[in-house]
């Protein structure tokens, strides 16, 4: 399988002196908005730290925020709380065991939200109620067709990119320039569950990410977001494309979830799928997230720090608590 070319499908100019909170203004009556809040831990590159110019500060579930040069990146925003319950197909529930570590309404100012896919631990009603509808959202075809056809509420999102795979939004944000390329990602293996989720609609399409930081060197600095994928062929042609990768965040958690005529099925990687993609991306610092904040999140992160441990790679991975803050040089 040949990695296909990529498709440049749209510009995108930033405000990043917009200040305003992320959330609608009637959803602000509390709000506290400020900076993002001081790191319960810090952490850097663990074998070649100095120069850190950017941080992730890691929310919960996929929830980060990725700040540099005045801009502010959101992933995946899911705010609910302990106790909360997500929807996740027809008739699957899956229960919130952690708290995010900012709330919602204390979020700092978001220049963009990448969304990996419409699926509610993803992007959850409380988010798709309060966001401002000018927030610019870049996401799947699918998530952005639910996003601006005003489905919820009447209310439809307005600054809203899709990316399919392998198309890409250059973007600038004054003095920060970055791309962001879909990639590819299956919840469901290739085949006949495939044909049945196609069928049924219960797992929508997800995407991929990686991110291009261009800073001072030629060279730009790459951020490769798996979003909730397994281990399907189809990642095999990115690094075909993207021979070097500086910083994965990896979506664990082998989520599993009852599917239709079989008892479970597991729809993101577990902690060997997630060793297997560390072997095949090789990026220079992997973050594992999503891995513990659902009770449909069944493989444990101790599975995958073990694997890491195995295979000699603890040099090369960092972990972070919710609230934690990896800190890293463009
Ligand atoms: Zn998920």
């Amino acid at each position: 399988m040949s990695a296909p070319n990529i498709k440049l499908a749209a510009n995108l100019t930033l405000d990043v002196a917009d200040a305003r909170p992320p959330t609608k203004p009637e959803a602000n009556a509390q709000a506290q908005v400020g900076p993002v809040p001081i790191p319960h831990e810090h952490k850097v590159h663990p074998t070649n730290p100095g120069g850190e110019n950017a941080t992730l500060t890691f929310v919960g579930t996929a929830t980060t925020l990725l700040e540099w040069r005045g801009l502010r990146i959101m992933t995946d925003p899911n705010f609910l709380h302990a106790g909360d319950h997500v929807h996740l197909g027809p008739g699957v529930t899956a229960k919130r065991l952690t708290n995010p570590s900012i709330p919602l309404n204390q979020l700092p100012p978001i220049h963009l939200v990448l969304l990996s896919h419409y699926h509610e631990d993803h992007f959850d009603k409380l988010v798709e109620d309060r966001l401002r509808r000018d927030l610019p959202i870049v996401t799947t075809p699918h998530a952005a067709h639910h996003l601006t056809t005003a489905q919820y509420k009447g209310e439809p999102f307005t600054a809203v990119t899709a990316l399919d795979t392998w198309e890409a939004a250059d973007i600038i944000a004054r003095d920060a320039k970055f791309r962001v390329t879909a990639m590819p990602g299956k919840h469901v293996q290739t085949g006949m569950m495939e044909m049945v989720n196609k069928a049924i609609g219960a797992l929508p399409p997800t995407n991929g990410w990686m991110v291009e930081l261009f800073g001072a060197e030629r060279k730009p600095y790459r951020i490769y977001i798996s979003g909730d994928t397994l281990m399907v062929d189809e990642l095999k042609t990115i690094p075909q494309n993207f021979p070097h990768v500086d910083l994965m965040l990896v979506h664990l958690g082998g989520t599993t979830i009852p599917a239709p005529n079989i008892p479970l099925l597991m729809v993101t990687m577990d902690a060997e799928q997630g060793i297997q993609l560390v072997h095949l991306i090789n990026p220079d610092v992997t973050i594992p997230i999503h891995y513990d904040d659902y009770d449909v999140f069944k493989s444990p992160l101790k599975d995958f720090q073990d694997l890491v441990t195995q295979a000699g790679l603890d040099q090369k991975v960092v972990y972070l608590n919710r609230g934690d803050q990896y800190s890293f040089k463009v």
